[in-house]
């Protein structure tokens, strides 16, 4: 169709066919630009396409690489899993084999063990039929041993109380011996004595073998060696107690009562324990020990205890016992009970005297009564003190002095009971003497006594009455060392040469006993005309030889013992027993 109006239809028509060209041109070229971008991007896709083609299969080919991989790691694992398992299989094997072999080892050896085993039982149980045979032997030998024991220690008491009756039947003197254990003071050495000889004299030289035998055995260089034994009644070593010692000695206590008099004597040098078996540890400085320990005391309070015990059983009043303490000092007798006006005790001067009988007498001496062992201890205590304080002494050392502590037992006797043979007649004249027709014949107005009989009655009997005495004398000795004489002076001198020479009348006394001279030198000495009647009458004579173990006092010690076993060969003849009635407190 054409286009109506001015220009007529063609033109417009043709421009529009034109701009229609135009466009579709424009059309075309875009559409070409467009079929060209298509193509490039065909192009491209087609690229892209072949990459990701390529990626696929390289994808797929590592896929199947690594499948491969894996399996072909797998299948190795597993072959090295069969070879592991193999090689555990044969371990196991091997093992196997080896338990096989252990276990049939086992079997072997068990066997072996048993074997050994059963006949370890079998000898076991050999060995305890042996065994219990060996055992029923012990014991027999043992019942017999202690048969035997008993045997021997019932002959041992026998023989003792035949050795007994032989001394009294002889009138020897017994001796015992007491060694002393070493003690801190041994080891002080003295200013001029060498290492070498200190250490030598701390040695033991004296030792008790048994009970009844000393032996001394010592080598020194310089000197001929010692290998000496000596015998006595009995021999306590070091370890023996004051109970043991008091035990041998209560004997002569019933002995006391029953008439005849008793004498113990402590004889060895300073330090060797004179006072410590007489009295106890430390009774003179300390007085309150004697409360302390009852185990460690002496002879003097526990012969005391024991008098006091033994008449405790007899008819109350029928005894009564007196004190006396005394010290003999340079050769001077001190009555260490005196008082003065005031009643205070102070040490006098008394004279020793023989009586028309024969006997010695220390007259005005002082004696109090006591009626227990606790008032003596008291007394002989306050004596001590005195022995101690003494105004004429100058070293206070107890070993300076004598002591002698005297009890008088006195018995009462109806004139009825007295014996009626021509023996206890001659006994009885020989006792009339010496017993004193009142009774209670007071010595000392002060003193006092629960054991004293006091009513009417008895007084009106006491002309019937007689009464007998009997005497306990306990004696600690001065130290009997030989001190030598240089270098000591003045009162020192005076003190060693008195000690010396009383000690020396006492050897010469038994020397002259022992021989059975005329003459007996007691009157030598203040001691030995003191202890006359003990030493050379008829009293039971105890001396206690106190030994130090040490080679420092060897030559003290060697003194000692020759003191002893020269006391040992006296013979006094049969020691005489007062006529005493049989007293029972159901009397
Ligand atoms: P002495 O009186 O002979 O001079 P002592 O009796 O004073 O001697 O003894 C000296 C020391 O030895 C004291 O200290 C005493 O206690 C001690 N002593 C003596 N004998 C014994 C003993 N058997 N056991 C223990 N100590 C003792
Ligand atoms: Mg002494």
């Amino acid at each position: 169709m054409r286009p109506r109006g001015g220009l007529g239809p063609g033109p417009v028509w043709a421009q529009r066919v034109r701009q229609l060209e135009q466009r579709a041109r424009t059309q075309e070229e875009r559409i070409i630009a467009l079929e060209t971008e298509n193509a490039a991007l065909h192009l491209k896709l087609a690229a892209y396409q072949g990459w990701a083609g390529r990626s696929v299969n390289e994808i797929l080919q590592l896929y199947s690489t690594h499948g491969q991989q894996q399996k072909l790691q797998r299948s190795s694992l597993v072959t090295h899993l069969h070879e592991a398992i193999k090689r555990l299989k044969q371990d196991m094997k091997s093992l196997h084999s080896f338990a096989l072999e252990l276990s049939k080892d086992f079997q072997r050896q068990y066997k072996a063990c048993l074997y050994q085993i059963l006949t370890a039982v079998q000898g076991i149980q050999l060995q305890n039929e042996a065994m219990q045979m060996f055992q029923m032997k012990a014991f027999d030998l043992e019942q017999s041993l202690q048969e035997v024991t008993g045997r021997y220690e019932r002959e041992k008491q026998r023989r003792r109380a035949l050795h007994n009756s032989l001394v009294e039947l002889r009138g020897n003197i017994r001796v015992h011996c007491r060694i002393r254990p070493s003690l801190p003071f041994d080891h002080a050495a003295g200013h001029s004595v060498s290492q070498e000889r200190h250490r030598n004299s701390l040695e033991n030289v004296a030792y008790a073998i048994d009970d009844e035998t000393v032996l001394v055995k010592c080598s020194r260089p310089g000197h001929a060696p010692i290998n000496k034994t000596f015998q006595f009644e009995r021999v306590y070593n070091a370890t023996e107690s004051q109970d043991t010692v008091f035990a041998d000695v209560a004997p002569l206590l019933t002995s006391l009562l029953d008439g005849y008099n008793v004498c113990i004597m402590a004889y060895g040098q300073t330090g060797s324990g004179k006072t410590y078996t007489m009295l106890g540890p430390q009774l003179e400085e300390n007085l309150a020990f004697v409360n302390e320990d009852e185990s460690e005391l002496g002879i003097i309070p526990r012969a005391t205890q024991e008098l006091f015990r033994l008449i405790s059983e007899k008819p109350a009043g029928s005894y009564w016992v007196e004190v006396s303490v005394v010290e003999v000092y340079n050769n001077e007798v001190f009555d260490l009970l005196a008082k003065d006006s005031c009643g205070k005790v102070f040490g006098i001067k008394r004279d020793v005297v023989t009586t028309r009988e024969g006997k010695s007498d220390v007259p005005l001496l002082t004696y109090e009564t006591v009626a227990n062992a606790s008032e003596f201890l008291h007394l002989v205590i306050k004596g001590l003190q005195l022995r101690v304080r003494h105004p004429t002494l100058v070293h206070a050392h107890s070993s300076r002095s004598h002591l002698v502590v005297t009890l008088t037992i006195t018995t009462i006797v109806s004139g009825d009971n007295f014996g009626t043979s021509w023996e206890d007649e001659q006994i009885n004249q020989r006792l009339n003497k010496e017993v004193s027709c009142s009774y209670p014949q007071k010595r000392d107005s002060r003193s006092t006594s629960s054991s004293r009989a006091s009513s009417p009655a008895q007084l009106e009997a006491a002309e019937k009455l007689k009464q007998v005495k009997t005497r306990l004398q306990l004696v600690d000795l001065a130290g009997s060392e030989c001190v030598g004489m240089s270098g000591v002076t003045g009162a020192a001198l005076r003190e060693t040469s008195c000690i010396n020479r009383s000690l020396s009348a006492l050897a010469d006394v038994l020397g002259a006993i022992a021989e059975q001279r005329s003459h007996v030198p007691y009157r030598n000495s203040k001691l030995t005309h003191l202890l006359q009647d003990s030493v050379g009458g008829d009293a039971k004579l105890l001396v206690m030889l106190c030994i130090s173990p040490s080679q420092k006092y060897l030559t003290e010690s060697m003194q000692s013992l020759g003191f002893g076993t020269r006391a040992r060969q006296v013979q006094r003849g049969q020691i005489k027993k007062r006529n005493l009635p049989v007293l029972s407190k159901t009397k």
